[in-house]
């Protein structure tokens, strides 16, 4: 099986790629760096049947022979991460959209198998906790960023459900729910791999809010197979699936559970959110996932717990401390860059960009 995994340097990426490789199918990735890193995929850079290429999915001449060339298109690349939405929400919803369209064209145009990914955010502020498929999605008003990704996500997903009905491409797509582990950074906002590094940094660690709101973690290591196994299954084709853990924490919780394993001296300060991100800053208090459709479906289930999955993090990031500034704000301040960056040109090959 020959797959084109968009946005494959990124963390999530990285690892599908791995699994893929492991069971024998070839895999090219696409991705422009913009969050992903040459470093996630240096494990994958000798290894029989992997190719990557280093370019966005806007630069559309190389991304339709990239799905000429391949089987099953993995649609991971886009702007994640609240803190990246809530500064650059132009960026958001031009690299989301945008990039869904032209993947579906081209999917299209030679009958590819597409699997798109989308995110719990999708489900807003919904109070109807557990969230299932079929519920209302409960944004927030557009004069509030965060909740351009949220919509931008549902456009791609009207749009791969539409390129099904209508062209009867075969088009699945997956909502992921704060999906952690090794090779996750935390400078696009992301909880575990923050905290991670503060306490290793010897604190404090911030808490944003009051701490009560609650979120899932699921591991990237049971992520993977199940979006592997909507991709194998044919009754997948024309739908959505959530793909998460149930095992509830409050961030209050994980603070002092993250606290506990690496050094309990370290504070935990809590942070107003619109110090944290923009004033009038709207947090979803409850996130859970129903995972029955996927379990029914494909029998899959998560194994991993929070504990294990907060001990692999830890383990991961002794071993693989940030670079310079590491997990600092200036580290994450030049990351964004110029807001108007052009599309970096497509390079192939072996070297390092
Ligand atoms: N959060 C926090 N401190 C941080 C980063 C995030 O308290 O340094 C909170 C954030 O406000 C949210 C939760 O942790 O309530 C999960 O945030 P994340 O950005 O990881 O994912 P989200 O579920 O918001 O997409």
């Amino acid at each position: 099986m020959r797959n084109l995994i968009t946005g494959g340097a990124g963390f999530i990426g990285s690892h599908l790629a791995e699994t893929l490789l492991d069971r024998g199918d070839e895999v090219t990735i696409l991705d422009d760096l913009s969050t992903g890193s040459i470093a996630n995929i240096e494990g994958l850079k000798d290894r029989p049947g992997f190719r990557y290429v280093v370019g966005g999915v806007a630069e559309e001449r190389l991304l339709a022979e990239l799905i000429d060339a391949s089987d099953v298109v993995y649609h991971l690349a886009a702007a994640v991460g609240v803190r990246l939405i809530v500064e650059r929400p132009v960026h958001t919803i031009e690299t989301n959209i945008g990039g869904t369209e032209l993947v579906l064209k081209h999917a299209a145009k030679k009958g590819r198998r597409v699997l798109i990914a989308s995110t719990s955010e999708v489900y807003g502020k919904s109070p109807k906790v557990p969230f299932s498929e079929e519920d209302d999605m409960v944004l927030g008003p557009t004069t509030k960023a965060r909740w351009s990704y949220a919509c931008s996500k549902a456009i791609d997903e009207f749009l791969a459900l539409s390129y099904h009905r209508e062209r009867g491409l075969p088009t699945t797509v997956f909502r992921l729910f704060n999906t952690v582990g090794p090779r996750q950074v935390g400078q696009y906002g992301m909880v575990i791999p923050r905290f991670v590094d503060q306490a290793l940094a010897g604190g404090p660690i911030t808490v944003y809010g009051d701490g009560e709101q609650s979120r899932c973690f699921c591991d990237v290591a049971d992520v993977i197979p199940a979006i592997v196994s909507l991709a194998d299954c044919e009754q997948a084709v024309g739908q959505v699936f959530n793909v998460g853990s149930d095992e509830e924490v409050t961030i209050n919780q994980l603070a002092e559970r993250i606290r506990d394993k690496v050094d309990a001296e370290v504070a935990i300060h809590h942070v107003p959110y619109e110090v944290a991100y923009e004033k009038g800053f709207e947090d979803m208090r409850r996130r859970v996932p129903d995972v029955s459709k996927i379990a029914a479906l494909t029998g899959w289930e998560r194994s991993h717990t929070l504990d294990q999955i907060l001990d692999r993090v830890i383990a991961w990031r002794r071993a693989n401390p940030p670079r310079g500034a590491g997990a600092g704000e200036s580290k994450r301040l030049a990351a964004l860059g110029p807001v108007d960056v052009a599309a970096p040109r497509a390079r192939e090959g072996s070297g390092d960009p």
